[in-house]
């Protein structure tokens, strides 16, 4: 009989912990189905046949022996090509590092190794995470795994693709301004971008160090849980790693928060929001009412600046973060230099694409004497009248609720030759980052061309296990 691909997390440990079927048949399946469909679908950039089998084969023999295994044990996870694994590539969807192996793993690859889970491939990704449409990839074209002729979000479009489209029941993404969530919305699919802090950055490339985390992206809210159950936690390599003890996530997972106030920032719903998109988030504040819920207005009031804002920021960091791709170390370099300076200049130019050129230019401008106050300074300004924001309304509210985006999933090519209309899919995601607090995406309905419609939470700082007990409600308040 073949084994469904399809199933959750929770259902896949179940049927192995009663030996339905082993972790190999289980891995075998979805490789399977990786090697079937993702050529159409283009979620993968690499695939670990052998190391996934014989990673699956060893957790069935721990099973078999009686020994103690991890909480993930023989469940199949793909990986964002901005992580490393030790022996593996890590392109980060760019020309310039395709010939990169990584010597390490990062830190959240060895608590998945301690879990037992299996890492069966790295996915797709905008270059160096830099989009929100995976178009940007120097590498190959994702496909939305609704609509084959729509973008599956980004940057994380990959890892997003991979678990809508029923390849494998978990993935990791990373987030700088939205990357999770945005393409989570679009491929019908759950992701979390936890606190900032709350998970180790070591061994994710940078871009920008100050935003990005890493986080779970799974077909539900208790997948997503259990992985972040997993990856969460202070680690001694990353200076910037919270020193705050990680509650158990899953205990009170199926318990609705008691007397929930639920905050909706009233920014967020005006402007161009797609009607489907604002019936849906109507439709869950009735239900949510009906619960027993609380709903209150509130106000973010900066919020307008949020865009410009980041990708000041994001930029500057960039421009700083890529400058160790020099053709010297790790990277691509140029078959003909003149001299020193040449060979960095060429082998810059060959290897990063249009969108990572932009940023670095942005960012090295914005960062120049001159316009640094002007810029950069102000960007920083502003994102502190951010945090207070979010600081007023979490002393009104326990949680957040809007659209994670304007739109659902937008055709090839609508925004590659417009960078504003492109930055603005981040418009709902990127205040999340900049203040550092928990936000997840969670699918709810579909337009009426059918496609994903995805909404928000957002939490207070390192209340990830409230925030997904309530994004727990939500699910159960879905049609
Ligand atoms: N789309 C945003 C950007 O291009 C966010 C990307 C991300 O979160 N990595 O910067």
């Amino acid at each position: 009989m073949a084994i469904e691909t399809g199933k959750t997390t929770k259902e896949m440990l179940a049927a192995l912990q009663r030996g339905d079927f082993t972790s190999e048949a289980l891995t075998r399946a979805c490789l399977d189905e990786i090697r079937e469909r993702d050529e159409a679908l283009g979620a993968f950039l690499s695939i670990d046949e052998a190391e996934a089998l014989a990673a699956a084969r060893e957790t069935d023999r721990k099973r078999a022996a009686g020994e103690p295994l991890g909480s993930l044990a023989g469940v199949p996870i793909a990986i964002k090509d901005n992580i490393n694994i030790t022996g593996r590539k890590t392109t980060c969807a760019s020309k310039i590092l395709e010939a990169f192996v990584s010597p390490y793993d990062a830190s959240v690859i060895a608590k998945l190794r301690e879990a037992d889970a299996i890492l069966i491939g790295k996915t797709n990704m905008d270059e160096f995470a830099m989009g929100s449409s995976t178009e940007f990839s120097g590498l190959q074209k994702t496909r939305n795994p609704v609509d084959p002729e729509r973008v599956p979000g980004g940057s994380s479009g990959g890892s997003t693709a991979a678990v809508g489209a029923d390849l494998v029941p978990l993935a990791l993404g990373s987030s700088t301004g939205g990357s999770i969530r945005q393409p989570a919305a679009f491929c019908g699919v759950t992701g979390l971008k936890p606190t900032y802090g709350r998970v180790s950055r070591f061994g994710l490339v940078a871009y920008g160090s100050s935003l990005d985390q890493i986080g779970p992206i799974a077909r539900d809210v208790d997948g997503v849980a259990r992985l972040f159950q997993v990856i969460a936690g202070h680690c001694e390599r990353d200076s910037t790693s919270a020193r705050v003890a990680t509650a158990d996530v899953l205990a009170d997972l199926e318990t609705p928060p008691a007397g929930l106030k639920v905050g909706l920032p009233v920014e967020f719903s005006s402007g161009d929001v797609q009607p489907e998109i604002k019936a849906a988030m109507a439709k869950l504040v009735a239900r949510l009412e009906e619960a027993g819920a609380e709903i209150v207005e509130v106000s973010l009031p900066h919020t307008e600046y949020a865009i410009p804002a980041y990708y000041l920021l994001a930029t500057a960091e960039a421009s700083s973060n890529l400058a160790r791709f020099d053709g010297v170390r790790y990277t691509h370099r140029t078959a003909d230099a003149a001299n020193l300076r040449d060979m960095y200049v060429r082998s810059r130019s060959e290897g990063f694409g249009i969108e990572v050129k932009r940023r670095i230019l942005l960012g090295t401008y914005c960062l120049s004497s001159g316009y640094y106050e002007g810029y950069y300074l102000n960007a920083q300004r502003v994102r502190t009248k951010i945090i207070e924001d979010y600081r007023a309304a979490f002393a009104k509210v326990d949680v957040l609720l809007a659209p994670t985006t304007p739109t659902t999933a937008f055709p090839f090519g609508d925004r590659t030759d417009d960078p504003m209309s492109m930055y603005l899919s981040d418009i709902f995601t990127v205040t999340a980052n900049l203040a550092g607090i928990p936000a997840m995406s969670l699918p709810y309905g579909a337009d009426g061309d059918g496609l994903p419609i995805g909404l928000q939470l957002m939490g207070n700082h390192f209340q990830e296990a409230h925030l997904l007990r309530t994004a727990r409600l939500v699910e159960t308040l879905r049609d």
